[in-house]
């Protein structure tokens, strides 16, 4: 990767420029990063891991109408992807209660909610991405009305599907956040897609038989057997881990 141009390093990825225009490279890492950065550690193969499992869930996410910023994996870490401007927003579904909405309102964490609950935070680490009402999100102008109708509808499609999806191969989906993206038609306008990745790193997944946790919060709470359980996860989907690149 050291000749192509690097645009940004996050906790997880490495985005690079692409060779066609108006695309970049997400290079995954194995680096892992929890509490806004307060804990800091490796999970050996994760990289791979959620460039495959983010190429699955991307995939069939378009073929059920979902656009997304997602072109086609390169190679075991890098995924091709449109470039979009990113709206500065953490899209949150909660399923069922966990994690910060367990603590908040000191409910029991696995309680089933109603019904889906759509949040959202300010994507801003040095703020330690605050939670923000949608009529902050209007006024402040981070996201158009429109745009967080479209949001909503798209993220309760795939909170459907996804559901589906996991409960199919025994796992719960607790819990997820998603980013969109504006991406430009060519003319004057843009349209909104899916971005980022979808991979253990920003859902919960609860095993249904066990109750085993098979995603971040293993790491988060020092459970261990984090490695296993994403690679758990990647088996379930039928995600080969066999290396491509030499
Ligand atoms: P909570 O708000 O309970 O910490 O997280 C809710 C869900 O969103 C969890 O599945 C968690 O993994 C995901 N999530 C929330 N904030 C972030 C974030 O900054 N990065 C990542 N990767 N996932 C997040």
């Amino acid at each position: 990767m050291s000749d192509k141009e690097k645009l940004y390093e996050g906790k997880a990825k490495i985005l690079y420029r692409g060779d066609r225009p108006n695309t970049i490279i997400q290079y995954f890492k194995d680096d892992a990063t929890a509490f806004n950065n307060v804990k800091k550690g490796t999970i050996a193969g994760k990289g791979v891991i959620n460039n495959k499992i983010t190429e699955l869930i991307m995939t069939r996410l378009s073929q059920i109408g979902i656009p997304t910023a997602f072109i086609k994996r390169l190679s075991d870490r890098e995924q091709l992807c449109h470039d979009v401007e990113i709206v500065p927003l953490e899209v949150i579904v909660r399923n069922t209660a966990a994690g910060t909405m367990s603590k908040t309102y000191g409910i029991e964490e696995g309680t089933r909610l109603r019904r889906p609950i759509i949040e959202f935070s300010l994507k801003d680490d040095d703020l330690g991405d605050p939670i923000i009402p949608e009529n902050h999100i209007l006024v402040l102008e981070i996201a158009s009305e429109e745009e967080l109708i479209e949001i909503m509808e798209m993220t309760s499609k795939i909170n459907d599907y996804l559901r589906g999806l996991f409960a199919g191969i025994g796992l719960e989906l607790i819990d997820f956040k998603l980013e969109f993206g504006r991406l430009s038609d060519g003319d004057d306008g843009h349209f909104l897609v899916l971005a980022d990745e979808f991979s253990p790193d920003n859902c919960r997944l609860w095993d249904f038989e066990t109750q085993e946790k098979m995603d971040k919060d293993r790491f988060r709470r020092d459970l261990g057997g984090e490695v296993e359980a994403y690679q758990e996860v990647a088996r379930r989907l039928g995600v080969s881990l066999e290396t491509e690149d030499e």
